[in-house]
């Protein structure tokens, strides 16, 4: 591998960018086929977007046993889990453990950001420029960026004259910040504002939550992780690792069978209120089946999680501002909470609806929204990101003929199974447009994503290909068979989301992400493994031109092939799983 040098080109078979959950597992695994890899990241140190969200009250939605690796069985075994769903330092010790543990340090270079990336259609090879000045050489090309990676912070009008501090959530200081005896503002009402907002709440003497859209929340009920437990699923990890693998949100229990429609409404309510007691994602997923799909039963379902709400908030007021109405519940990402709505029923807690009262501007001493001017010490952005093209888009990445990534996606997401995207060959975007990763739990998925990718670049290289492109025609089909799939689910009747960009204002088109869940999505790319890549565009060493030798699938293929396999077909992918082999 070639040294840091300013200017000087070094050689490389593949460039893997961020030291998140995927950059960690994609270079152990390129490192595990021979490939020789640099990496790089922007971050002083490995973690992703745990380096980046230190806010108060940060903490994981899924719990804690299942939002980690599972390639590594004894890596699995050793690592103790402190609660059932792990604060954010927590992540983060336990990914500096696994670049620790697999030695994935010396791969990368840190405080380093990709600025840009053109491809060489001759070479067949992208040329890398660092911040650093250094310029690589590689065949491949692998973004591990995540999808949440930009922090969009809106241009709110005298931000520059505000003499108090103002911060993003994402971009949190290491330094940890004191509220006792503040006056603070809270912009934002997603999973991290209501985070913060519960942690700021304890201590802060005046805090003032601005809110587009209100939002719906399910209890978390964190606790401490009872070693039994701990003791008792590690005994059955193999069981519960392989449902993982296999199921709809990449979390260990197959989603409910039973739809809402139908049932007798004191049945709804009572596994309504029983999952309630639970807490976390199983009340939206392993409650009824319809909940995701049917307006009607989703309605119910809604309705149920108002009540709860206005249960809580005493404040007649406060409630009409807080309760969420005419979207329907999951169509954002709902936040898990602990005690988010109670901390209103504080004197010093106050809520802005900022539909009735729009953030004017930012003054020396606070700022103006509608007609009143707030004054505050400190004022917190937890407006979200510029999700998952957002990261790629900040890079001056130029494919064949001299287009831009971000003129082919100045429309929207727009690629081929999350990693492909036409006119840029040899660039694999893990968990990028038209993937699954923005929908279920982030390890398993990425595991999925990275494996895909490491025995893709491992059978062209050992099939003597130099190069692979997703085609016009593949990801048009791919992104219309996603797009049709999301319309089934609430996700489109968001009034705004991350998801789909709409909550910059711009709205994707088509939707970004594969609904019918994680077990499908798995099922199309081994059914495309196996066919050796034939659905992406391949050119063999030494050919004259591109051979036009791909097969792009149709909607019809990609709803045969996830038909729901047999237990026989079943047990035999899972015997050929990669797991702990
Ligand atoms: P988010 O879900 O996009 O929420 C951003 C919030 O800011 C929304 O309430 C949004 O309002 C508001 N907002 C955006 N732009 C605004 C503007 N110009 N003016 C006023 N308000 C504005 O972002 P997030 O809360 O950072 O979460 C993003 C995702 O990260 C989550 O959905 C989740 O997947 C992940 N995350 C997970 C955890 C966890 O596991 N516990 C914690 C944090 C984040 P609208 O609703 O109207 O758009």
């Amino acid at each position: 591998m070639g040294s840091v040098a300013n200017g000087i080109i070094t050689e490389t078979d593949v460039v893997v960018i961020g030291a998140g959950f995927s950059g960690l597992y994609m270079v152990h695994s390129l490192r595990k086929f021979g490939f020789n890899v640099r990496a790089f990241e922007k971050a002083p140190d490995v973690g992703g977007t745990w380096y980046w969200n230190r806010y108060p009250g940060a903490r994981c939605d899924s719990e804690s046993l299942t939002y980690c690796y599972t390639f590594d069985e004894q890596l699995f075994q050793d690592w103790v889990w402190s609660e059932r769903y792990p604060a954010g330092p927590e992540v983060l010790k336990y990914l500096r453990h696994v670049a620790d543990r697999f030695d994935l340090r010396q791969h990368f270079q840190f405080e380093t950001a990709v600025q840009s990336a053109t491809y060489d259609e001759v070479a067949r090879r992208w040329t890398i420029t660092a911040s650093t000045g250094e310029v690589v050489s590689t065949q491949f090309f692998i973004s591990a960026v995540g999808n949440l990676s930009v922090p969009a912070t809106p241009a709110v009008k005298g931000i520059e004259s505000f003499q108090g501090q103002w911060l993003h959530t994402g971009r949190w200081p290491l330094q940890p910040i004191d509220f006792t005896g503040k006056r603070v503002a809270v912009i934002g009402t997603g999973s991290s504002g209501v985070q913060v907002t519960q942690e700021i709440a304890k201590t802060a003497a005046h805090l003032t939550v601005f809110q587009r859209t209100p939002t719906f929340t399910i209890p978390l009920r964190n606790m401490p992780l009872d070693p039994d437990y701990q003791r008792l699923w590690k005994s059955n990890a193999r069981e519960l690792i392989k449902k993982t693998r296999y199921s709809d949100g990449g979390l260990p229990f197959f989603a409910s069978s039973t739809p809402l429609k139908g049932q007798d409404p004191e049945v709804v309510e009572q596994g309504l209120e029983a999952a309630w007691g639970v807490g976390g994602f199983k009340f939206l997923f392993g409650t009824f089946c319809d909940v995701g799909s049917d307006h009607e039963s989703n309605a119910i379902v809604a309705d149920f999680a108002r009540r709860k709400i206005a249960s809580i908030v005493k404040d007649a007021e406060k409630l009409r501002v807080l309760t969420p109405t005419g979207y329907p519940l999951g169509a954002k990402r709902i936040p898990l909470d602990t005690g988010y709505f109670q901390v209103y029923n504080q004197d010093n807690v106050h809520i802005v609806d900022l539909k009735e009262n729009p953030i004017k501007e930012m003054t020396s001493g606070g700022l103006i929204a509608g007609e009143t001017e707030h004054a505050f010490d400190l004022v917190i952005f937890a407006t979200g990101f510029d999700a998952i093209t957002g990261p790629l888009m900040q890079m001056d990445i130029t494919g064949r003929g001299g287009q831009k990534l971000k003129d082919t996606w100045a429309d929207g997401p727009y690629g081929y199974l999350g990693v492909g995207v036409p006119g840029f060959p040899n660039l694999l975007t893990l968990g990028g447009p038209g993937g699954v990763g923005v929908i279920s739990n982030v390890p398993p998925t990425a595991e999925q994503a990275v494996e895909f990718a490491a025995e893709c670049v491992a059978y062209l290289r050992d099939h003597n290909i130099d190069e692979i492109e997703a085609t016009t025609e593949a990801a048009d089909l791919w992104c219309e068979h996603v797009h049709a799939e999301a319309f089934k689910t609430m996700y489109p009747y968001a009034p705004s989301s991350w998801h789909d960009g709409s909550n910059l204002g711009k709205k994707a088109r088509p939707f970004p992400a594969y609904t019918p869940g994680f077990s499908k999505f798995r099922r199309i790319c081994d059914n495309i493994a196996a066919e050796g890549y034939t659905s992406f565009k391949l050119h063999h060493k030494g050919e004259a031109g591109s051979k036009a030798n791909y097969k792009a699938h149709d909607p019809e293929w990609y709803t045969k092939v996830v038909q729901a396999p047999s237990s026989a077909e079943l047990a035999s992918w899972l015997e050929k799983s990669p797991m702990w082999t």
